[in-house]
């Protein structure tokens, strides 16, 4: 059967890199078996929600190359939810609490005073029908519980476990946790039941997302059993850090798929690196996702974070310009500006980090250069000079060393006394792509208006 994998994010922020891998790691397993791939807003937060951002985290996606198969939010779906909350409460597992956040707390601090761990007392429960009218006469509106375990026991006891496919064998103690809140006193749901009623109505087979989400998952397990259906798999993957070890955070906006975007990278180096990293397997580019796809199993990745860096990024993201055929990078150079076709492109490749700085190469070439200020007497007057000894056209891959090997005879200059100088006067710059390569894209008559800069004056 073809999985059914969701990616479900809450539209309070833009995607960063590490909520990119979770996307990714889901696309990924459905591509390798012809699965579906859903996207789905947790969107039952009204006031933290946009719909603006959902717009913007769809549109990361697809720069990413991720094409969901159906697109749904969870605030179009309440009926269900408050369906699923019903046959809860009929079946004895939802009930309902009067407490304050403040008179919960209260009860944690002394629990913990206590030696006990900070776990609901299910007081809740045991409310008597008298009790809770008392209550809701002083105004108190209830907030319902998650019966954990058997209704019949004083506590939930037990270990729920289940074979994740990142992590291995993971047993959760039932009475380590609390029965979970599924309905608010406004009669809103947190994230949590709503994602099994999903689950449960889109026949999810594989939820895959990140560790943090390992104890919810004890809880969901429960209640998937509580609504009658069976379980799906479910895989926890380690979380990114930055390359200083913090975590990432969708508020900050730190390494965001946008602003990856937007510095122009390419959406298969991020994809490449934030599938890769923290794996036993190299961190090379992946041409696309299908090749990234079959170097992907859950089980290689590691437990400890993985950590993404800016840096490693800009590497890949050069190896990877390295290998774009041609008629992928043809078009983008046209709409950047950048002439010269496919030869300039080979002799300036290397010398990119990303697509973009093709184009600063170009302006290299084709642009005026200003002298530099700095070249010392003597080698203003060599390169004024070497104007001399300059090929006629038509101009080739030869013309470079033709005119260096006479300069070098003579001036008696070798290697970087007889290169460096002329770079700097045809470039601006200490470094770049090869002169041989740059010379014939710069011409006779700009390189000697660029050499006539030196002339004494
Ligand atoms: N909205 C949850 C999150 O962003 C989804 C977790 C899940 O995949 O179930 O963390």
């Amino acid at each position: 059967m073809p999985s059914i994998v969701r990616f479900a994010p809450s539209p309070t922020g833009f995607i960063h890199v590490g909520n990119a891998r979770t996307a990714l790691f889901n696309w990924l397993f459905a591509l390798r078996d012809g699965g579906r791939f859903l996207l789905r807003f947790d969107d039952t937060d009204a006031k933290r929600s946009r719909s603006d951002l959902a717009a913007a985290i769809a549109a990361d996606l697809a720069w990413l190359g991720i094409a969901p198969a159906a697109i749904y939010r969870q605030s179009d779906r309440l009926a269900l939810y408050a369906a699923a909350a019903g046959r809860l409460e009929a079946a004895g597992r939802l009930y309902a609490c009067y407490e304050t956040a403040e008179e919960l707390e209260a009860r944690r601090q002394s629990q913990r005073r206590r030696g006990l761990p900070p776990v609901y007392d299910r007081a809740g429960l045991r409310l008597t029908a008298a009790r809770r009218a008392d209550l809701e006469a002083e105004g108190r509106r209830p907030h319902w519980r998650f019966l954990l375990g058997s209704p019949e026991a004083a506590h939930a006891s037990g270990e729920i476990a289940w074979d994740d496919l990142f992590r291995g064998r993971q047993a959760i103690d039932l009475g380590s946790l609390s029965d979970p809140v599924l309905v608010r006193e406004d009669g809103t749901f947190p994230y949590t039941m709503p994602s099994v009623a999903d689950d449960i109505d889109m026949g999810t087979t594989h939820v895959i997302r990140g560790e943090d989400h390992v104890t919810n998952t004890a809880v969901q397990i429960e209640l998937f059993r509580a609504l009658g259906a069976a379980e799906p798999a479910f895989g926890h993957h380690n979380l990114l850090v930055n390359a200083e070890g913090e975590g990432l955070s969708k508020r900050m906006g730190s390494q965001s798929v946008a602003s990856y975007r937007e510095a122009g990278f390419e959406p298969m180096a991020v994809a490449s690196l934030a599938v890769l990293i923290g794996t036993s397997e190299a961190v090379e580019p992946a041409p696309d996702l299908e090749t990234l796809a079959r170097r992907f199993t859950p089980s290689k990745v590691s437990r400890a974070p993985a950590r993404f860096d800016d840096a490693e990024l800009a590497a890949v993201n050069a190896r990877l310009l390295q290998v774009l055929p041609w008629e992928a990078v043809a078009p983008r150079l046209a709409a950047l500006g950048v002439g010269g076709g496919e030869a300039f492109w080979n002799a300036v490749r290397k010398n990119c980090t990303v697509l973009a700085d093709a184009r600063l190469w170009w302006d290299v070439v084709s642009a005026t250069v200003a002298p530099v200020t700095e070249m010392p007497r003597e080698d203003a007057a060599f390169v004024a000079g070497a104007a001399d000894a300059l090929p006629p056209e038509p101009w080739d891959g030869a013309t470079w060393s033709n005119w260096i090997a006479s300069l070098k005879e003579a001036s008696g200059r070798s290697g970087r006394r007889l290169f460096m100088p002329l770079r700097l006067a045809l470039t601006g710059r200490d470094h770049g792509p090869e002169l041989a390569a740059l010379l014939p894209f710069i011409g006779r008559s700009s390189t000697l208006a660029r050499l006539a800069g030196y002339r004494p004056r």
